[in-house]
């Protein structure tokens, strides 16, 4: 067998690398003898030429979610992105209504930033989903008011892995007049997206979770009908007046080469990160008291055997796919997921907890899933990629076998 490069980098969730021909591209835009001008440099023409190379990107981006690409303004990552959909739209549109409705299980860059606006004034219901990690069309409708203008809930959970139905979930908020944001960091290139199809008027996007460069994303911003964000950074006015700030050409040119890999790469991607999950949890079958936080198919409890991974094979067209391959969440019964952590350090994987100075607070997505504090303190998330190798998922499953009962001796 084999021996991968350690560590073994299964939290892909947390971040990408940047696919070695983004990296290329990226590096086209930087010095003295290459495109380096500011792409808003109007008066020669090595400013028009790395506009043309930010154009180019945009419709790259655009493309991959069905946008148009005037409907793209470039941010920092999905973070500022998320920022400026809740508070910029909320902003603009306070003469409508102040209420806007999320998830307790949204991303910190949407929980924070929506009690932020709670402390501006606005008002911001909290949906609760099932352990399943989704909000149904029918919660949401039951929390939609009158002064209600918009929603915001993720396409994929960046812990559990979980899918939402955004077009329905865009549905339910249309029809009560209000627009609908998404967070899509963790939905590009694992679920199909499409702005048009799905409705959706708002979408957050970052590079790095896609093998782009880190500080670099988008928001995708509806032009019919009109959708008015109001501005979070002011200055020259870039990006139709909606995010200031000279653009940074070889981030956005990577953004944009990564995007448009992924649409190239896509069932490629898919097809290979399926079969490493398959490879892994029929791994983990010998195991004892292994749970999956993670939604695999149409199963009650997600215990890992082998009714659990053929129900979550996404090929068979009767499961719906309710959460994306790359990503599972799991839990170890009668184990300390810090203590796992340290006896795993060959292998990179997150807890999603927050520590403390004096405890570890479980993770607050797990915990809004009703899963309870020990098992969410026993969890770890595993997440794969486009150069994770079988060798790789072996390898981890031989130290996660030996670490897992090296924890549970003497036994439970
Ligand atoms: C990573 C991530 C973010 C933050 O994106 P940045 O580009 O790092 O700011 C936001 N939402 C979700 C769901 C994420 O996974």
């Amino acid at each position: 067998m084999t021996i991968p490069k350690l560590p073994i980098y299964l939290d892909y969730a947390a971040t990408t690398p940047v696919d070695e021909r983004v990296a290329d591209v990226m590096q086209r835009y930087l010095t003295v003898d290459q495109l380096f001008a500011n792409p808003a440099s109007r008066s020669h023409m090595l400013g028009w030429q790395a506009e043309q190379v930010v154009e180019q990107a945009r419709r790259q981006v655009a493309d991959a979610i069905g946008a148009d690409p005037r409907e793209i303004v470039w941010t920092s990552g999905a973070t500022e992105a998320n920022n400026l959909a809740l508070i910029g739209y909320l902003r603009a549109n306070r003469e409508r209504g102040m209420h806007m409705v999320t998830s307790t299980i949204e991303h910190k860059a949407i929980v924070d930033t929506a009690h932020a606006l709670e402390k501006e004034g606005f008002e911001v219901t909290w949906l609760t989903p099932g352990s399943d990690g989704c909000i149904q069309p029918e919660q949401l409708h039951e929390a939609m008011r009158d002064d209600t203008v918009l929603v915001s809930l993720m396409a994929v959970n960046n812990e559990l892995g979980s899918i939402h139905d955004i077009a329905a979930l865009a549905a339910v908020a249309h029809e009560f007049g209000a627009v609908f944001h998404t967070d899509a960091a963790q939905a590009v290139g694992r679920i199909p997206l499409d702005v048009v199809a799905q409705q959706v008027d708002l979408m957050s996007l970052s590079a790095h979770k896609t093998y782009g460069p880190k500080g670099v994303g988008a928001l995708y911003v509806k032009r019919h009908p009109d959708i008015r964000v109001e501005a979070l950074i002011h200055g020259g006015g870039h990006e139709r007046g909606m995010r200031s700030g000279t653009l940074p050409t070889h981030q956005i040119a990577g953004m944009g080469e990564a995007f448009a890999l992924m649409q190239q790469q896509y069932d490629d991607d898919n097809a290979h990160i399926t079969r490493l999950q398959q490879r892994f949890l029929r791994g983990l079958e010998g195991v004892e008291g292994v749970l999956s936080n993670t939604p695999l198919g149409r199963i009650d409890k997600n215990r890992i055997d082998k009714s659990s991974i053929e129900k979550s094979s996404t090929d068979d067209n009767s499961t719906e796919q309710r959460a994306v391959p790359n990503i599972l969440n799991l839990a170890f019964e009668g184990v300390d997921g810090e203590s796992l952590l340290m006896a795993l350090r060959d292998v990179a994987v997150s807890t999603g907890s927050a520590c403390n100075s004096a405890s570890v607070d479980p993770s607050y997505v797990l915990l809004g899933i009703g899963t309870p504090r020990s098992l969410a303190l026993s969890s770890l998330r595993f997440s794969f990629g486009r150069f994770t190798t079988e060798a790789d998922i072996d390898h981890a499953l031989t130290l996660i076998r030996h670490a897992v009962s090296g924890l549970r001796t003497p036994p439970r």
